[in-house]
């Protein structure tokens, strides 16, 4: 990369979970230090080599979420900085080339994520930036209250769900969700221009080891903010045959859409939606403040529990073949589409832990491989509730009914049917474990290790 630059001085906004140019805080960060600002990606091999999957979709998304952002920005006479590599290395390969290039970088701006790789990632750089005399900083985007905004009145963070949200919404002040006219201050003259930089065009997926997974459009969800499923929100959310959420998790994931815009709608159209969003916040604080929740159990207790972690269970709960068709059809929407309904998500998670007594942590990664908008704090939240170990959980003795639960919400069984074809024909399997016997095994076995509640 080349400058032949008249721009001495430039602000740089480093891209991660907000990818968009409206309603962005971060740009709008580095908008006002008043210098140029050049608008950077990095596809971080930290993260893309776990990645055992080359058609992941995610990777599909965020290259074409990258290449409509460098559309945008080229209509403004800019383009993207997109760099590929361990977040750090490409950073001193950046800082080289600007300083041959004679810029000085006067700050870099990035929304704060609160994961610990990124939280271990950002210190990293911090000090790297420091040594150079750049400035660093992080901007609340990503969420509505963060850190500590929300704890208790001893200045400790809350651990329960219901008293968070209730001072979580007396906190909101219209500031909290107000929009950020990022957008709006794009311009030649606050944007780097392209003509005064050589930068690499967009690097292919096939030179990152990956391929494009087709038919985008069946899978990525729209990212309108739908008002009528809003408003319905409350009498349809959990029936997964009907289109009664949102689907806007990938979106909120990867910052395609502004949380503050959701939440303005949320407050407009519905409280038990808005709720939803809370809890976002709530897993995101817990994940900032207990770290270890993220590979451990939350009550380390839960950490002794005997798990049964028998393969072949295992392989068939992946497999969508377990018997119970309301699990079965979930998996296969999981893996076909990269989807799941919470309803449902809620239900096989608490058949994997409790049901075939295996490890929550097997769960975890196997939507972590699957999940489009795969969240480390949201999923390690949701898969600690069904096992019992998390914060704020399912009591260990509370076991999920597989069956009642189809019986419940998906009564005509048009989900089932549409993801397990055979569902009622003799090539349908026999359930791999008898409920009632599973669900005593369950309780015995957490109750050996745990105190009585
Ligand atoms: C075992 C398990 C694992 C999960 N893993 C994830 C995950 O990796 N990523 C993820 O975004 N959500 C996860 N969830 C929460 C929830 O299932 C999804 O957010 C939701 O199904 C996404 O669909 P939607 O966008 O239509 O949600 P809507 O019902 O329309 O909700 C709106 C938004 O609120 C947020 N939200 C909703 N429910 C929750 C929740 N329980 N916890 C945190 N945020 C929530 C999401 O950002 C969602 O997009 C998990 C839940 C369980 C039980």
């Amino acid at each position: 990369m080349t400058f032949s630059a008249p721009a001495s001085s430039i602000s740089i906004h480093w891209i991660r979970r907000d990818m968009r140019m409206e309603d962005n805080r971060t740009l709008l960060s580095a908008m006002q230090t008043n210098k140029p600002v050049l608008v950077a990606f990095i596809f971080d091999q930290n993260i893309l080599s776990q990645l055992d999957n080359p058609e992941d979709r995610r990777v599909t998304f965020i290259h074409q979420e990258l290449a409509k952002l460098q559309q945008q920005l080229e209509k403004f006479g800019s383009t993207l900085h997109v760099g590929y590599g361990e977040p750090e290395a490409v950073w001193r390969q950046w800082l080289r080339d600007f300083e041959q290039a004679g810029i000085h970088i006067d700050s870099v701006h990035v929304g704060r994520d609160y994961e610990p790789y990124a939280q271990t990632r950002d210190r990293a750089l911090a000090s790297l930036f420091e040594q150079h005399g750049i400035g660093f900083k992080g901007v609340k985007d990503h969420v509505i209250f963060e850190k500590s905004q929300v704890t208790k009145d001893d200045g400790l963070p809350y651990t329960v769900f219901t008293p968070y949200s209730k001072k979580w919404r007396k906190a909101l002040t219209p500031h909290d969700y107000a929009a950020a006219d990022s957008l709006d201050r794009c311009s030649k003259q606050t944007l780097v221009q392209r003509d005064h930089l050589s930068t690499g065009a967009l690097p292919t997926l096939a030179s990152m080891g990956f391929r494009p997974v087709e038919r985008a459009h069946e899978w990525i969800p729209d990212k309108t903010i739908q008002r009528q499923i809003l408003k319905s929100y409350g009498d349809k959310r959990d029936f997964p045959a009907v289109a009664g959420t949102s689907r806007l998790s990938l979106h909120l994931r990867f910052g395609t859409v502004s949380i503050r815009e959701a939440l303005r709608a949320g407050l407009q159209h519905s409280e038990k939606w808005t709720t939803e969003l809370i809890w976002r916040d709530f897993y995101q604080s817990i994940i900032y403040h207990f770290p270890h929740s993220a590979t451990d159990s939350f009550r380390p207790a839960y950490d002794a529990i005997p798990w049964d972690n028998n393969e072949a269970h295992f392989a068939a709960w992946c497999e969508g073949r377990t018997g119970y068709p309301l699990v079965d059809a979930g998996m296969r929407e999981l893996v076909q589409t990269g989807f799941m309904h919470n309803r449902v998500r809620m239900v096989v998670a608490s058949f994997l832990c409790k049901h075939l007594l295996t490890d929550w942590r097997w769960g975890e990664r196997f939507f972590a491989r699957h999940l489009l908008d795969f969240d480390l704090a949201s999923n390690a939240g949701g898969w600690q509730w069904a096992a019992g170990s998390g914060c704020d959980a399912a009591p260990y003795f509370r076991v999920f009914n597989p069956t009642a639960q189809f019986d419940k919400f998906d009564k005509d069984k048009a989900y089932v049917r549409k993801w397990v074809p055979e569902y009622g024909t003799s090539q349908y399997p026999e359930p791999i474990v008898d409920h009632a016997t599973a669900r005593i095994r369950a309780i015995e076995t957490y109750k050996s290790v745990l105190k009585p509640v």
